[in-house]
């Protein structure tokens, strides 16, 4: 089995680049593992140089665990950051006057533009010299290790699209998938077919790979569209269930939220997945983050509206409205403004939800007030605790 070495940048209590609470270290480290996970299906046996957040070997420990492993090929993984938000796309990196990094840095850019797995930088295969990070400047992963080695800066954690597509799962499966087809051409191409080998009987082999790399990728495309279809069915009847006497009840509003989220999910799945001119694909990576973002603030606020509206459904049992039940009904309906306000607040105008949070704030004082006057603290309030 044919030995390689992922490395993920930084790592411990170095996070690398940081922009908009992204970090580096975490997303080089998910995008390693896809990497490796996808190589296994290839019968590559892709080692990773730290495998948690915690650890942080140094770089030439680094380097050294590939040359004493005899990799093939050493590939780091890292994200560029910028101080124009406009800089983005990807580029391989590789030290001078090394023919074979270049190629494998090559076959890695064409399998990325294949895919359209990611934007590219205008230059996208580079030495560490021409980095214009100063003269001299070396990276060491590049220089200590003894097979070819390249690192992959994947994007721009500055820039927003690039960003939304390297925190997204799909967007860093899509990734992975090709930074690993473009590893898998080199080495076809460059170990497998050493001129020891019979040239008659490389080709049988690397048709027969070819074969079999179209279907794999005909698989796991049909896989992703199949488990987003099926995330649909399933979202689907959990909303004719609510509909199906015609009506939302109370009781069915966080229901409806929970399958809200689903959806959200998984159409910021099919956007990345369906996705195929560059162009659009940045913007439908942007649109797809708003949506999975939609969807872990919906879950965020989901039990304080699950509290709300249990609290609402209590008040509300005998179909009447008690005045001792004011205050409590008063506290549920601020409750749940509360949680959709934060849901929405991303999505609105500042003003308006400035506007909401104010109408809220005198909501809030009014129950204080009429708890003050009827004598009630609010350490000993709960639910139906007769005035
Ligand atoms: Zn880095």
């Amino acid at each position: 089995m044919i030995k390689i070495v992922i490395d993920p940048g930084h790592g411990g209590r170095d996070p690398g680049a940081v922009s908009e609470g992204v970090e580096e270290a975490a997303v080089a480290l998910d995008i390693s593992r896809y990497i490796a996970k996808e190589l296994k299906r290839w019968k590559i046996d892709a080692i990773l140089t730290r495998g948690s957040d915690s650890e942080k070997p140094s770089l030439t420990a680094r380097a050294n665990m590939a040359n004493k492993a005899g990799a093939a090929v050493f590939v780091s993984i890292h994200c560029n950051a910028a101080g124009s938000s406009r800089a983005r796309g990807l580029e391989v990196i590789t030290a001078p006057n090394a023919p074979q990094a270049t190629k494998l840095a090559r076959a890695i850019v064409e399998a990325v533009k294949e895919n359209h797995a990611a934007s590219l930088r205008k230059k996208a295969v580079k030495t560490d010299q021409e980095l214009g990070r100063g003269d001299g400047f070396k990276i060491t992963v590049l220089r200590k290790t003894k097979m070819p080695a390249v690192l992959v800066e994947c994007g721009f954690l500055t820039n927003d699209g690039d960003r939304g597509a390297l925190t997204h799962k799909a967007g860093q499966k899509l990734l992975s998938v090709a930074i690993a087809a473009g590893i898998r051409s080199y080495l076809d191409k460059e170990v497998e077919t050493m001129p020891d080998k019979p040239a008659k009987k490389a080709a049988t082999k690397k048709k027969a790979a070819t074969k079999k790399k179209a279907e794999a990728d005909a698989a796991l495309a049909n896989h992703e569209k199949d488990k987003n279809e099926a995330n649909i069915l399933t979202a689907w009847d959990k909303l004719k269930d609510v509909f199906k006497d015609g009506k939302i009840k109370p009781a069915e509003i966080p229901t409806l939220l929970e399958v809200a989220a689903e959806i959200c999910d998984t159409l910021a799945g099919l956007l990345l997945v369906l996705a195929v001119d560059p162009k659009i694909k940045a913007i439908l990576a942007t649109a797809s983050k708003i949506l999975a973002d939609l969807a872990i603030s919906i879950r965020e606020q989901l039990p304080k509206i699950q509290g709300a509206w249990s609290q609402i459904g209590g008040i509300m049992r005998d179909d009447k409205i008690e005045v001792r039940e004011v205050p409590e009904l008063l506290e549920a309906i601020s409750n749940l403004v509360e949680a959709l306000l934060s849901i929405a607040v991303p999505f609105i105008e500042p003003e308006l939800s400035d506007d909401f949070a104010k109408l809220n704030g005198k909501l809030k004082r009014a129950i204080e007030f009429i708890n003050k006057v009827t004598g009630k603290t609010r350490k000993n309030r709960g639910p139906l605790i007769p005035l």
